[in-house]
């Protein structure tokens, strides 16, 4: 299972960051705690989201998968930037850890096809290095399933964002258990973070009310066309 860690570079206090900018360009006392935390939680209730943007946040993901990361990439609002760990350069020849959908790990011989399908990509790999291979081509074995570490700055317009979509019961379930992680690491980062996951972070059907998707989980009811 995969671990997300908040960095220190993450803005402690979001909210009062937000209202501190805000009350720049309306000309209040920015000096009074209180009233910056109360213009920040105006603008978030307002949806003024350019304000959403000054949080930034820093974080590391590792131990999903490449698969789910390739999900995550498409997360573009704000220029979000990112490093991951090299296929190139790390040495892959003595194993690379996978994730194992639950489907198939509580299935023994559905997770037998699954763990020697893995194995038998790593001897395929092992021999091509042995034939002097470049490593940069080798690692095209590299299955999506192959867990990954990626170093991650975004800002929390962003991440409402994609709570919106990752958080729908129709997103893929690995992707949904990252934004479980995602929660809890950025609740248990401050108590200004821990309020915006519990009141922002949520599916897009809280948001609008409805489904917005062609096929319904129920959890909310469908648009009346
Ligand atoms: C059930 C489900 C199935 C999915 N299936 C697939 C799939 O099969 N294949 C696939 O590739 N993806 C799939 N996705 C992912 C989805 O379609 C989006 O690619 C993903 O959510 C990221 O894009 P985004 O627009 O939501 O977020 P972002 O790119 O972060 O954008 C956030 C917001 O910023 C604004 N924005 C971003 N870029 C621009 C721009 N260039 N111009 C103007 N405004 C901009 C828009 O308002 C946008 O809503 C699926 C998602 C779900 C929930």
């Amino acid at each position: 299972m995969g671990s997300i860690v908040i960095q220190n570079e993450t803005t402690p206090d979001p909210i009062s960051l937000i209202g501190r900018e805000a009350g720049v360009c309306w000309g209040a006392d920015v000096t009074n705690k209180e009233k910056n935390y109360k213009r920040g939680m105006d603008c978030l209730a307002s949806g003024h989201g350019r304000t959403w943007e000054y949080p930034q946040v820093y974080m590391i993901l590792d131990g999903y998968s490449a698969r789910v990361i390739r999900e995550f990439y498409t997360h573009i609002g704000g220029g979000p930037t990112r490093l991951q760990a090299s296929t190139r350069y790390i040495n892959y020849q003595k194993g690379f850890p996978f994730v194992t959908p639950p489907k198939i790990a509580a299935n023994e011989e559905a997770e037998k096809i699954y763990r020697q399908t893995m194995e038998e990509i790593l001897r395929g790999m092992q021999k091509l290095e042995a034939m002097e291979l470049p490593r940069e081509d080798i690692g095209m074995l590299l299955p999506l399933g192959m867990e990954t570490k990626v170093v991650f700055r975004t800002n929390l317009r962003n991440l409402i964002d994609m709570s919106h979509q990752r958080m729908c019961t129709r997103a893929y379930w690995e992707y949904r258990g990252l934004m479980q992680d995602m929660c809890q690491a950025l609740g248990s980062y401050s108590e200004e973070w821990k309020y915006l996951v519990e009141h922002y972070f949520v599916p897009k059907c809280e948001v609008t009310g409805f489904c917005t998707e062609a096929k319904c989980c129920g959890r909310k009811p469908k648009k009346e066309s």
